[in-house]
């Protein structure tokens, strides 16, 4: 039988990095074996696993906005942010992590970050496994 759980993430910048590992393994059951499933609920923020380097974290940030470009999409006629859910689009809103006894089974150097492609804003993160 699988739990859920949310976790309530503020961001602080449009386009910024939350590293989460810590947050998403406290929300995962200490009887838990399998997978784990981290859903943001959000069109414009996305997941990824990746180094919590924070140069890297710049780079992350800045290659979303230099890959989709600010402004001149149709949306942007319906409330200006179609930049963020394109670049959301580019990381996918979930990632599904190996779980031991309720750890989360990462290798040395990944730690999973949520995108913020929209912010400042608070957004909710979904922990089932
Ligand atoms: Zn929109």
């Amino acid at each position: 039988m699988s739990h859920r759980r949310s976790i309530e993430v503020s961001t602080d910048e449009r386009v910024t990095t939350v590293e989460l590992t810590d947050r998403v393994e406290a929300a995962v059951p200490e009887t838990a074996t399998g997978t784990c499933t981290v859903f943001v609920e959000h069109t414009t923020a996305g997941l990824s696993i990746n180094e919590a380097e924070p140069r890297l974290r710049e780079d992350i940030e800045r290659a979303l906005t230099e890959l989709v470009p600010e402004s001149g999409w149709a949306h942007d006629e319906i409330d200006d942010n179609a930049d963020a859910h394109l670049r959301s689009m580019l990381l996918g809103r979930s990632v599904t992590v190996p779980v031991t006894d309720g750890s989360l089974d990462l290798g040395t150097w990944q730690s999973i970050l949520l995108v913020e492609c929209d912010g400042p804003r608070t957004r909710t993160v979904s922990v089932t496994a």
